[in-house]
């Protein structure tokens, strides 16, 4: 008796985690692996002529119950995890590659979708349908699927190597970032570090059994030391460290690794037929092409340019009256932008937290969803949780029908991965005309409350919260037919736009009003304090926008250009960012040999997805803040073609049927006040 593998036979067909015992897994794999497998060979030994549905449709429905275990295996594993989960996940994780790679390489199932891809003028497929055709077809081509056999071999060497090149880039990464310290003895040096901050650094240097206080280059020593450290001296050698860091020319050097990369990637696009490695990646993107992109970003840097000249000098002459600074450098912006934002607004955490009871946010989320989309929320106690913290909700629409399970997981424990995401433990579609309805999860990590203090958000969090949610209303509103199309199975650059547009409402009066209430006094939270989380929030917001279109600039520099003309890492680098450069250069530093999210991540060719991302976000809220941030007419053209859709149409289509035009970059200048503050029209 497997509970993985049987029916499950619970209300609503719920995960039966009370039953599951870890040693269920492992054969609960092989047999789904099994079962998939038998389901792609029907689809090959099918004697009738290929179609759409028996074998498009096929494929996609294929595979149901190993992505169910998949689900809550890998769920588990990063919300509830522990030392036999984690040998469960070394042990399983070799079978589903080998898996994912035999359908991949398939050579007979792939001439039964070219053969449907041949005719697909032909046959009359709804949009949903076109698009999972599409899908299937180029997801085979970009693997090599249509390649010959030496071509096939040139590829998997390229592959090989490129990523060992990328272990080597991160390893390389990690042990100049682990080499370095800052060791001070001298107590005067601390000055201006928050305690916890000093209380930190003495753990560290007693754990390495020195003296005194030791700073590093990881994030939670590197960026408070950047922001309060008096000492501009220690600043400089402390950012001096981190920007040289793989740039030495010692075995930690990066720049031979970024020439192979960047070479590597050229040549394995031009092998799949494409023109360089950013054209590959951005066919399968919102923005479509590398001239979009490249396009996208200047328009934002020549708007936003004028804005961040006149941020940097408040800031330079902030320095100036405060310390008599001459000439500011980039070592000092972090500390004097602090410091010039406590003059500026004067609010901390702590001023917020009694308006953002944990409760009230999560019912502030709902009622949101309410307003908007007519959901209900009702909090049900007879399925099965995986943690006694997790929360279990029914969701329901208008007319009382099951719209979703949703699993609300928000307090930090031992097993449990840093950070807040979404997942589901049940995907979406409609098979045999039953719509089969997710199971969606948030997890996050807010302070537990204790017998005396309830759990008291930061405003940080009150937006992390709203994030997550928007990521969940785009699982549990899915309403497609097929599951590889479902929720949040979208192109990268517009995965975020239902998570960060629901961050919006965090700042509005409209929606605040419904759930920021002081946790002892009952009183909504003051329209004082409303315009201050706003102010603050655009505080040097053009001066942010200028560094992330930096690194996106970069990225898509090094990914377009033909690596045959790129020989000095650095001074490709420093034409790269050009125009966006406030700041002048450190002789002997160099960002890209640390860029990690480019050149050991998947974010190549994908940086801009950022801003992307954020102009998608303001722009829609423009619209729903022009109508009313609750307008039923609006909310309703949101949900019906952004949330419900998923991935079955593209998603610049999409959004035209939901805005009515294309988004306008100006939006995102606009709500961070860029726009009038320079007198430009828009
Ligand atoms: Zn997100």
């Amino acid at each position: 008796m497997n509970p993985l593998i049987e029916k499950f036979n619970t209300p609503y067909n719920a995960s039966p985690f009370s039953k599951i015992k870890n040693e269920h897994y492992q054969p609960a794999f092989i047999k789904a692996i099994e079962l998939a497998q038998q389901e792609i060979d029907a689809i090959v030994n099918n004697t009738e002529s290929p179609s759409f549905s028996n074998t498009v449709e096929a494929l996609d429905f294929s595979g149901e119950l190993l992505g169910r275990i998949s689900s809550i295996f890998y769920n588990l594993n990063h919300a509830e995890t522990s030392e036999e989960i984690q040998k469960i996940a070394k042990e399983v994780s070799p079978l589903l590659s080998e898996f994912g790679n035999d359908v991949g390489l398939n050579q007979e199932l792939f001439q039964k979708i070219k053969a449907v891809y041949a005719v697909k003028s032909e046959i009359t497929l709804t949009p949903e349908q076109s698009t999972l055709l599409e899908k299937n077809y180029k997801s085979f081509i970009r693997n090599g699927a249509n390649l010959n056999a030496a071509d096939k071999e040139t590829l998997r060497t390229i592959d090989k190597e490129l990523s060992q090149t990328s272990l080597s880039f991160g390893e390389n990464l990690l042990a100049a970032t682990n080499a370095y310290e800052l060791h001070i003895t001298n107590a005067d040096d601390l000055a201006g570090l928050p305690d916890g901050v000093i209380e930190a650094a003495a753990m560290t240097a007693k754990e390495k059994e020195k003296k005194g206080w030791i700073f590093n280059l990881d994030y939670p020593s590197y960026i408070p030391f950047m922001t309060y450290a008096k000492s501009s001296d220690l600043r400089k050698e402390i950012s001096f460290a981190a920007g040289s860091k793989t740039n030495k020319g010692d075995e930690f050097d990066n720049q031979k690794n970024i020439l192979r990369i960047v070479e590597l990637r050229h040549q394995r696009a031009n092998l799949l037929g494409y023109e360089n490695h950013s054209a590959f990646v951005l066919e399968e993107q919102m923005a479509t092409s590398a001239q979009h992109v490249v396009d996208f970003l200047s328009k934002l840097l020549n708007k936003s340019k004028p804005a961040a000249s006149k941020e940097h000098q408040q800031l330079a002459n902030f320095a100036n009256k405060l310390d008599g600074l001459e000439n500011l450098q980039s070592y000092d912006a972090g500390y004097y932008t602090e410091k010039l934002k406590q003059e500026l607004f004067d609010l901390d955490d702590e001023q917020l937290k009694p308006y953002f009871k944990l409760d009230n946010v999560i019912n502030g989320a709902f009622t949101v969803a309410n307003k908007l989309y007519d959901l209900n929320f009702e909090e049900i106690t007879n399925i099965d949780k995986y943690h006694e913290d997790v929360i279990t909700y029914k969701v329901t629409d208008k007319s009382n029908e099951l719209v979703a399970l949703f699993y609300a997981d928000f307090h930090p424990r031992p097993g449990k991965q840093n950070g807040a995401w979404m997942t589901s433990f049940n995907d979406q579609f409609i098979k045999d005309g039953v719509n089969n309805r997710p199971h969606i999860v948030n997890v996050c990590n807010f302070t537990k409350p204790t017998e005396t203090k309830p759990s008291l958000l930061t405003f940080g969090e009150v937006t992390t919260l709203f994030h997550e949610f928007g990521h969940a209303l785009h699982g549990m509103l899915a309403n497609t037919n097929y599951p590889g199309l479902s929720g949040t199975n979208v192109y990268r650059d517009f995965v975020e736009l239902p998570s960060q547009m629901l961050e919006n409402w965090c700042y509005e009066k409209e929606a605040l009003e419904l759930f920021a209430f002081h946790y002892e006094t009952g009183e909504v939270i003051p329209l004082e304090l409303i315009q201050k989380i706003k102010e603050s929030a655009n505080f040097m917001e053009a001066t942010r926008m200028l560094r992330q279109i930096s690194f996106g600039m970069t990225d898509m520099a090094w990914h377009s250009t033909n690596p045959a003309a790129i020989s000095n890492v650095v001074d490709f680098e420093q034409k790269a960012m050009g125009d966006t450069k406030m700041y002048p250069s450190i002789e002997g530093t160099c960002f890209s040999t640390g860029f990690s999210h480019i050149f050991d991540g998947g974010y190549s060719s994908g940086y801009y997805s950022y801003k992307w991302a954020e102009v998608l976000d303001a722009d829609a809220f423009e619209y729903f803040a022009k109508n009313g941030i609750f307008n039923k007419e609006v909310a309703t053209k949101f949900k019906e073609h952004i949330l419900s859709k998923g991935g079955s149409e593209h998603p610049m289509e999409l959004y035209k049927k939901f805005r009515g035009q294309e988004p306008d970059n100006d939006a995102l200048l606009r709500r961070a006040g860029l726009l009038e503050e320079l007198g430009v029209k828009s």
